[in-house]
């Protein structure tokens, strides 16, 4: 057995400096909502990685379905092939998410991760529509290559990029003001006005619930006025469900309480279901003009991936017993942060389903409480432009008590940070 140097391996995830989370643990090995470190300790995980695991560590049903499929020599990688695993990842698809939600989608796997999708959806719009600007909104976050960096609403990310990129204008998300902008006036007078640059743009890009951007969540009522605004002028929407799709709200597409249909949506993360690297990008049909070849690459359409997205997909999406605990679970969570905020004056919470943010005055606060939870054994992260939030996305299937287990770490280590 190859001996890890613990001292050495442990201290960074990587060998560059870009990461920027430090949990020192050697991690080993992960069930369910827990994880080993290389000394027997376990963790409890309220990170799951950023929304990748929705369904837990090696879920079992799924794990079955992969070993199966890795037992008969099932293909992993079949660039520009027709497989088994596709075609029943697709009609599974069709059949439980989108005929059930009346929705038309066609489906396209435009790479292996989030940003494959967003560069995917950006590209698209500029080619429908022949037009080049794209709105996206303050604090958005949709990835970390070129055209989706430039449309996140984060300078200190932006700034990776090393120059300015030509990025698209941010427009205020919902509540940018606390609420005293309630309509789109503003934004209709951008449009309107000749000298803006902003009066074609090709598409608008949002999120439901900026994750990365601080759990800042958009009313049905905004999400609803942007999509009529979009459809008026002829603008396309493109929701990216990347983070708050595939359940995390407690609907399958994090749009649906609003009612509302994008033109484009992507989704990665939690689609794979197992943590394997996956993306799609949904398409009215109507918008699918690429020529053969003008959006390919190596590793999309990973085929390991699609069998356990279809496990996953007849487990838990076959009826709404997902929904239900995702609602139960969500409110233990707004619960205990309204005891914590009710405790500590100045912090507040917010939140959708099992998304929810701890949001704190003093943005150093934040780290402080996940360095003390973490030596409680529980993994959780900021966000937010200070990264003054602390975020929780456990999995959906967490246990209940091991949930009021992880609330109880935090509430401590809160009290003990703020007294
Ligand atoms: N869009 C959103 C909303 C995201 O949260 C993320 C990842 N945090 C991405 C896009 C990028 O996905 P990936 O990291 O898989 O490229």
């Amino acid at each position: 057995e190859t001996h890890v140097d613990e001292t050495t391996f442990s201290k960074h995830e990587s060998e560059v400096r870009t990461y920027c989370r430090n949990w020192p643990a050697l991690f080993d090995t992960a069930q369910g909502s827990w994880l080993t470190d290389v000394n027997g300790k376990q963790y409890l995980d309220f990170f799951a990685g950023a929304g990748a695991l929705n369904y837990g560590h090696n879920e079992p049903t799924l794990k079955d379905a992969l070993i199966d499929y890795l037992v008969r020599d099932g293909i992993t990688h079949g660039l520009d092939m027709s497989t088994r695993a596709k075609g029943e990842f697709l009609q599974t698809f069709h059949d439980l998410i989108l005929a059930p939600r009346n929705l038309d989608y066609k489906v396209q796997f435009p790479g292996p991760t989030g940003t494959n999708a967003v560069e995917s959806a950006l590209k698209l719009a500029r080619k429908v529509t022949g037009r080049e600007s794209i709105i996206s909104f303050t604090n958005a976050f949709h990835g970390m290559t070129l055209g989706s960096l430039s449309v996140t609403g984060n300078a200190s990310k932006r700034a990776g990029a090393g120059v300015p990129l030509v990025h698209s204008t941010p427009m205020p998300f919902d509540n940018y003001f606390d609420g005293t902008v309630e309509d789109f006036g503003w934004f209709e007078r951008v449009l309107d006005d000749q000298g803006s640059g902003l009066n074609r743009p090709a598409a608008v890009i949002v999120e439901t619930v900026q994750g990365e951007g601080g759990v800042n969540v958009a009313r049905a009522e905004w999400l609803r006025a942007l999509a009529e605004l979009c459809f008026d002028r002829e603008i396309l929407l493109i929701v990216d469900d990347v983070q708050m799709g595939c359940g995390r709200t407690g609907e399958f597409f994090s749009f649906e309480f609003a009612g509302i249909t994008p033109d484009i949506v992507t989704l990665s993360k939690s689609i794979g279901g197992y943590g394997l690297p996956m993306a799609l990008t949904l398409l009215k049909p109507e918008l699918d003009v690429w020529a053969p070849g003008e959006h390919n690459g190596t590793f999309r359409g990973n085929n390991p991936a699609f069998v356990t997205a279809t496990a996953a997909l007849n487990k838990f999406w076959a009826d709404d017993l997902l929904t239900r605990d995702v609602a139960r679970k969500g409110a233990i969570i707004s619960e205990a942060f309204a005891d914590i905020c009710a405790r500590h004056p100045g912090m507040s919470h917010r939140g959708r389903g099992m998304v929810a943010g701890l949001v704190f005055e003093e943005a150093s606060l934040a780290a402080e409480v996940c360095a003390i939870a973490y030596e409680s054994g529980l993994l959780a992260e900021t966000s937010g432009p200070s990264d003054e939030v602390i975020k929780l996305l456990p999995p959906l299937t967490i246990d209940e008590d091991d949930l009021l287990h992880g609330l109880a770490i935090l509430r401590d280590a809160v009290a003990l940070v703020n007294p």
